[in-house]
């Protein structure tokens, strides 16, 4: 197994990048996706949620009442303090485990974690960073995503600059331009990625 992280800022074009590694043939192992499959009906997270928060965090259906979350867990710090206690540590140990079990192969495995440089972690052999310009990242959120532009600037702010994910990266995507422009960055990235060795089999992911 090789194993890299894949990060940028929002709408920067890090699913664009990382279906393109899957379509080259990288395993993924999402972060975002990580967080949805820890939320399903049933899960232990759930119910450690409505434990915590209250009933009505859990739909009728039994799923994720998103909004009846942010409603309580962005009132005060210490709520969003506790909702992430409960969710993190079980992001991160399925994030492992889904890399661990990739461990005896030769698989390229990308881990998409959007806010890797804000929580970075151990065992990369490198990091890739989608890197454009921030009126680039609002033009997309706003053309594509349905945002208004005040609403990405503040997402945006609430993020890393474009230095400091810049100052972890071993390779930068350039996705300043169109998608043709993309294509041959993703080539050079597929090279650079089979330029990395193996990690050997006793390799662990400690956090
Ligand atoms: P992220 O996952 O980093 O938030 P996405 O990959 O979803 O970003 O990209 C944001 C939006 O911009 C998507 O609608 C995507 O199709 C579009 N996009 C990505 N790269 C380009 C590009 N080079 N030119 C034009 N649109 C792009």
């Amino acid at each position: 197994m090789i194993l890299v992280g894949l990060t940028g800022g929002i709408g920067s074009g890090k699913s664009t990048v990382s279906a393109a590694l899957a379509a080259r043939g990288a395993v993924i192992v999402d972060a975002d996706a990580v967080v949805r499959d820890v939320q399903q009906p049933g899960s232990p997270v759930l119910q450690a949620m409505a434990d915590r928060f209250g009933p009505e965090v859990i739909a009728a259906d039994g799923s994720l009442n998103r909004a009846a979350v942010a409603a309580v867990a962005f009132a005060d710090p210490e709520a969003l303090k506790a909702l992430n206690a409960i969710v993190h540590p079980a992001v991160g140990a399925e994030m492992n485990r889904r890399v661990m079990a990739e461990l005896p192969t030769d698989h390229i495995v990308v881990m998409d974690i959007p806010l890797l440089t804000e929580n970075p972690r151990e065992g990369l052999q490198g990091v890739i960073v989608v890197d454009v310009p921030v009126e680039t990242q609002v033009q997309r959120l706003v053309q594509f995503r349905g945002f208004d532009e005040g609403d990405a600037m503040a997402r945006i702010g609430k993020q890393s600059t474009r230095q400091a994910r810049l100052a972890t990266a071993g390779f930068v995507v350039d996705n300043s331009g169109d998608l043709a422009a993309l294509e041959p960055q993703i080539d050079a990235l597929w090279e650079w990625l089979q330029t990395l060795p193996q990690l050997p089999p006793d390799f662990t992911l400690t956090k």
